[in-house]
């Protein structure tokens, strides 16, 4: 097992101490899209050793300029079987879970109690706002992220102490049009990594994390800005715990 993360072991801030940490670790993956494949593929590469995964849909044709743990052969198949035999072929000592559910409400305790930190990778801001109010009613760290066209956004929340991502945007209906704007596999692909990372030195308790703050990207002109926020005193979702 050590062989396989040799290179990550190597890394004075990882070591075998930190790699232990790493595998005891415990993550669930929230949508098996893009950003989910991105997720997925650079959680195993740093020895996550429990994985869990929630997605409800099926692998699609369009799925495929990004998602790219799934297949053609796979088309018509549930992403959370395809991702975890994806998971399988490249590290079978990783355990996973599937749950392969929609979130409807925040009554979701018997999927996320067992795990360390949640990410977000919903496609919609619905279900987006929804995980975040999950996060904060059982005080699960969040890493938040979202896409769109050549623009990501990432931050991590940390309930009761770092804003929510209902303090940053506060949320209003009709934003659910948000899944049907174009992306790009860069784009997705960078997201999705500095999402793994902040996994990593959030397990690792690293400095420099992206707790209460945004961090903001676009490929358009490489314009990188990290903002910082201030928790919204009169947050319903804050509020609400
Ligand atoms: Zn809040």
């Amino acid at each position: 097992m050590n062989e396989i993360f040799s290179r990550n072991i190597l890394i004075d801030k990882i070591g075998l101490i930190g790699q232990k940490k790493l595998y005891n670790s415990k993550v669930l993956i929230a949508g098996l899209g893009g950003l989910g494949s991105g997720v997925i593929a650079n959680l195993t590469s740093l020895g996550i050793g429990t994985l869990g995964l929630i997605d409800f849909d099926k692998i699609e044709l369009s799925n495929l300029n990004r998602q790219f743990i799934h297949k053609y052969n796979d088309i018509g198949n549930l992403k959370t079987t395809s991702a975890s035999n994806w998971i399988k072929s490249y590290n079978p000592k990783i355990k996973t879970y599937i749950y392969n559910t929609k979130l409807q409400n925040d009554d979701c305790y018997y999927i996320i109690k067992d795990y360390d930190i949640i990410v977000d990778c919903f496609d919609s801001y619905n279900s987006k706002f929804l995980l975040n109010k999950v996060a904060i009613k059982y005080n699960k760290i969040l890493v938040h992220a979202g896409v769109s066209e050549f623009q990501g956004q990432i931050t991590t929340i940390i309930p009761n102490i770092t804003p929510c991502l209902n303090c940053i945007f506060e949320n209003t209906n009709n934003l659910d049009n948000y899944n049907i704007k174009g992306i790009i596999s860069p784009t997705i692909n960078i997201t999705a990594a500095i999402q793994a990372n902040e996994v990593l030195k959030i397990i690792l308790d690293l400095e420099n994390t992206l707790k209460g703050k945004l961090l903001t990207f676009n490929l358009t002109n490489y314009k990188l800005k990290i903002l910082n926020f201030e928790k919204n005193p009169n947050c319903l979702t804050c509020k609400s715990i």
